[in-house]
């Protein structure tokens, strides 16, 4: 499953010229369940095509090294970034579990928002993962304003892989927020029935990152 993030094509993939980091990440792909080998083969092979054309894509050098924060600790990952053989344009692949333009990982953000979910307090959950409270403040504002948009997002996928699911289930969460977090599970949960079981270091919300376009906490969410 690979998705594309945002609109803003970039205009060069010369290894050597500098890339703006906003622009950068304004074309990431997110590769879903894929191991950094699979991803390396399946480039290789002509496997993955370009969301802006359909063509294939091939290894184009890599993009800047970052730090992304997990629940466990920090890791450094150097995303490949990869070219268009027929339009040119290049595309920064992410794994799933990479949140565009956000230094924590899916597994963190989601964390946050299924504690929201449940009742916590920004202050509880801050102290709980070692962020700033203005940092969850943040995200949690950011995706109760999207609240409406991802229970959709993720009713719609549940039905995809759930033809049989219950959608009366969600009705009975308190808030926006809550129903967002409850159809984004389902979603999951149905899609882990379908096809078994996660694959090691993959979690449920890097599933929510995939299934969201990575806009989970970004203005541009819309079913
Ligand atoms: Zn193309």
């Amino acid at each position: 499953m690979v998705t594309r993030v945002g609109n803003t094509p970039t205009r060069t993939g010369h290894r050597s010229s500098y890339r703006d980091p906003r622009r950068e990440w304004s074309t990431s792909l997110i590769v879903l369940l894929l191991s950094e080998q699979v991803l390396e083969r399946k480039l290789a092979a002509g496997e993955l095509s370009c969301p802006g054309c359909g063509a294939c894509l091939v290894p184009w050098g890599f993009a800047r090294r970052r730090v992304i924060r997990t629940l466990g600790g920090s890791r450094t990952i150097v995303p490949r970034r990869a070219r268009c053989s027929s339009c040119k344009m290049t595309h920064v692949v992410l794994s799933s579990e990479v949140v565009p333009r956000r230094r924590d990982d899916a597994g963190v953000i989601g964390h946050t928002l299924l504690r929201a979910a449940n009742g916590a307090r920004a202050a509880e959950i801050a102290r709980e993962i070692g962020r700033s409270r203005e940092t969850v403040r943040n995200w949690i504002s950011r995706f109760s304003n999207n609240a409406l948009a991802a229970e959709v997002i993720g009713t719609q996928a549940l039905f995809r892989f759930d033809a049989h699911a219950d959608p009366m289930r969600l009705v009975w969460r308190a808030t926006p927020l809550a129903r967002a977090v409850e159809a984004l599970g389902l979603c999951v949960a149905a899609l882990v029935r379908l096809f078994g079981p996660l694959r090691p270091g993959t979690t449920p919300w890097s599933v929510v990152n995939v299934v969201t376009g990575g806009h989970l906490l970004s203005a541009e969410l819309g079913p």
